[in-house]
């Protein structure tokens, strides 16, 4: 199926599938990472004619880092691309080798959709959608060294803007398009740290980008710069698991995809992970050593939530720290070891690896390394992730300052849909904070920017009862359909959901009875209560389920034939309420945003219920407002609220003098 041509005036172009010089492109998306799978398979959705440029073929889908895709708030955004129609959910539900929903401990608003993923399976799985089923796509293999931006003029707010045109490759082809998307991820003047050796790379094997990086510092975009490191690995034969605590997948995987009932493998086929923990062995290896360890005594700030095992060893010493033993995938026999992110030399990997049970006599088949990369940020961009000031030019991915799979995704649909939008001159898409955890991430950077690379969690969503991973295509599939990213089987299959769980709530709220009838009804201890509730009242996570109402009250038998409608009738019956509540809360951090703190507030009160981190920051900035302390990255909306109900409460019992 695919054109490959090579030519000698494009010497750098390898592989291209029906590419023409005379072909007039709409969005050229430049990466082929995660954010750009999503960025140009939306603007070819959307009816643009795209172009992807990327250095490999072969990479285009990598995984660079951990073998997994979703997790808490990770998994929230996976649901939100699904519901967009975007690809990575998909191509999860026919790539993972373990599906497990974390967090369930808790309630459906923060569960946590997490497979671990075939690395191969998943690039090849990605490249064959892209490559082979996605009309209006092609692909080019090449290096973006530079953009073409024309028409540079002073803007209302007296600012020098100019427009994005297209994009020169190394060899001086100059392809234009209405519209560019950039998703280079770690890739702008990357370069690698392995102990005291550094070497420019923008990921071990792939050369950096130097010119793009060069043509956005020219272009004025305020830039700034970030690391990250990945474990050595491991070969699985060198392990002994008996010794490792082995944890297996669901027992009913939940596929990512609103449009898939099960995932492709067989429950019984999944694969087990192991756990084993460091020991205190590991702390003199990494003390004695330091010095030689580059990435981790350079000031380059790193992932705060995805540390070095050295970060690790020198926060939390005198402790055991957790290490997963992920599989790479069915036929690999590589074992990626998460938690153990190294940049010390080889030789003292292979010490620390083998200090630990389970691995004394394992066989790194790569070291462990860390990357140091530009990023930009993200304060330069529009909600829609245009950039503020390049008319035309959007940017997606880690060069925003994020890490992560999932983050990355997220950012390309949104970027592809608005590149696509805007060449088309149709409507663009953006979303806020109180539709979805994409919104809240957007948000997030391109008001409060990030010095350090920014991760999702539940806690960053001030509205996280209604933002929850079983409604995503109800919120978010009828916006991505209007603005024509959604195809209409979907579109059509989120209407259908949407009248039956409307009929569904309407039958619960129509069966009424007193409490003392339910109780009775339900085996429960007796009430004398004649208080009415309905059904949907009745619902809660201590055991009463629409099944068990339906056997008290016959006429909702009708509800518990579909597993998964009943399953989503029971999460709204159960956040009705609070969600509400929830509403509130954010509404009174709003009004009393300009309330004063005052200076000897003691953060470290156990009513106010901080994490360690939130306290480190808030003692650090000593924020003079609600307002000040809502905009420290890391202290989540629900500690803002409980901040605010404390510094009420002083000044009730303190009046001001
Ligand atoms: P990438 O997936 O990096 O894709 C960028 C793409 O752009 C590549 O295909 C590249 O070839 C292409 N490209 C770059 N420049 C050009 C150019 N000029 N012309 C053409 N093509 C170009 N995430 C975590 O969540 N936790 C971790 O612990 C973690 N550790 C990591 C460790 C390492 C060493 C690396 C490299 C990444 C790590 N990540 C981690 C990050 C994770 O891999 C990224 O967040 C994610 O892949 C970013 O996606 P992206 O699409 O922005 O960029």
């Amino acid at each position: 199926m695919f054109k490959t041509v090579c030519s000698k005036s494009l010497n750098e172009i390898k592989f291209l599938r029906y590419f023409s010089l005379e072909k007039k492109y709409d969005v050229i998306v430049v990466g082929g990472g995660h954010a750009g799978s999503e960025a140009c398979a939306a603007a070819a959705r959307m009816g643009a004619q795209t172009l992807l440029v990327t250095h490999k073929k072969e990479t285009v889908g990598e995984m660079s880092c951990n073998p997994s895709f979703g997790g808490i708030g990770k998994g929230h955004l996976m649901r939100e691309v699904d519901a967009l129609d975007g690809v990575c959910g998909r191509i999860c539900d026919i790539s993972g080798i373990q599906y497990k929903l974390l967090n369930t401990r808790k309630g459906p608003a923060v569960w946590g959709y997490r497979a671990q993923i075939d690395r191969s399976l998943y690039k090849q799985n990605m490249q064959n959608e892209l490559f082979r089923n996605t009309p209006n796509l092609d692909v080019l293999e090449a290096p973006v060294e530079d953009l073409i931006v024309e028409n540079p003029r002073i803007n209302s707010n007296n600012q020098t803007c100019i427009e994005c045109k297209g994009v020169i490759l190394r060899d001086g082809t100059r392809i234009s398009a209405k519209s560019v998307v950039i998703t280079t991820g770690t890739f702008l003047k990357g370069s690698i740290n392995l102990g005291l050796e550094v070497f420019p790379a923008g990921r071990i094997g792939d050369e950096p980008s130097i010119g793009l990086a060069n043509t956005l510092e020219k272009l004025n975009l305020r830039m700034g710069r970030l690391k990250t490191g990945t474990p050595p690995r491991l070969r699985k034969d060198t392990i002994n698991f008996d010794v490792c605590l082995a944890a297996g997948g669901d027992k009913m995987p939940r596929p990512f995809s609103f449009m898939n009932n099960k995932v492709w493998i067989n429950p019984e086929d999944q694969l087990d992970c192991h756990l084993t923990k460091t020991t205190l062995a590991i702390e003199k290896i990494v003390k004695d050593n330091l010095h030689l360890d580059r990435h981790v005594i350079e000031e380059v700030t790193g992932p705060r939530y995805c540390p070095s095992i050295e970060s690790k060893v020198l926060r939390f010493p005198g402790r055991e720290h957790q290490v997963w033993l992920e599989p790479e995938g069915f036929d690999s026999d590589i074992i990626y070891p998460n938690g153990l992110s190294c940049t010390l030399p080889e030789e003292y990997q292979w010490q620390l690896i083998r200090s630990i049970p389970g691995l004394e006599k394992a066989e790194l088949v790569r070291p462990g390394y860390g990357v140091e990369y530009d990023f930009v940020d993200p304060r330069e961009l529009q909600p829609s992730l245009e950039v503020k000031r390049v008319e035309g030019l959007f940017l997606a991915g880690q060069i925003n300052g994020t890490t992560g799979y999932e983050e990355a995704a997220a950012q390309g649909i949104l970027a592809g849909i608005n590149g696509g939008a805007k060449a088309l001159e149709r409507s663009s898409l953006t979303v806020s904070r109180t539709e979805g955890y994409i919104g809240v991430m957007v948000d997030d950077l391109t008001t409060l920017g990030t010095t350090e690379p920014y991760r999702m969690f539940t806690s960053r969503a001030e509205f996280r009862l209604t933002l929850r991973p079983d409604n995503a295509d109800q919120r978010l599939t009828p916006k991505g359909f209007a603005v024509g990213c959604v195809s209409q089987e979907r579109f059509d299959k989120t209407l259908e959901v949407e009248r039956l769980l409307r009929d569904g709530v309407e039958l619960l709220k129509s069966v009424s009875k007193t409490t003392q009838q339910w109780r009775h009804l339900l085996g429960l201890p007796e009430s004398r209560s004649l208080h009415k509730r309905s059904a949907f009242d009745m619902v809660d996570n201590q055991g009463i389920t629409i099944t068990r109402l339906a056997e008290a009250a016959p006429e909702l038998l009708s509800l518990t034939h579909d597993p998964s409608l009943e399953n989503r009738l029971h999460i709204e019956a159960l956040y009705h309420a609070a969600a509400a509540e929830q509403l509130e809360e954010v509404q009174e951090v709003r009004r009393d945003e300009g309330l004063t703190i005052p200076e000897d507030l003691d953060y470290n009160s156990n009513s106010l219920n901080l994490s360690f981190e939130e306290r480190e920051k808030l003692l650090a900035v000593q924020p003079q407002t609600i307002a000040a302390a809502s905009r420290i990255p890391g202290v989540t909306p629900s500690s803002v609220f409980r901040l605010l109900r404390f510094v009420k409460q002083r000044r009730e019992i303190l009046p001001a003098v």
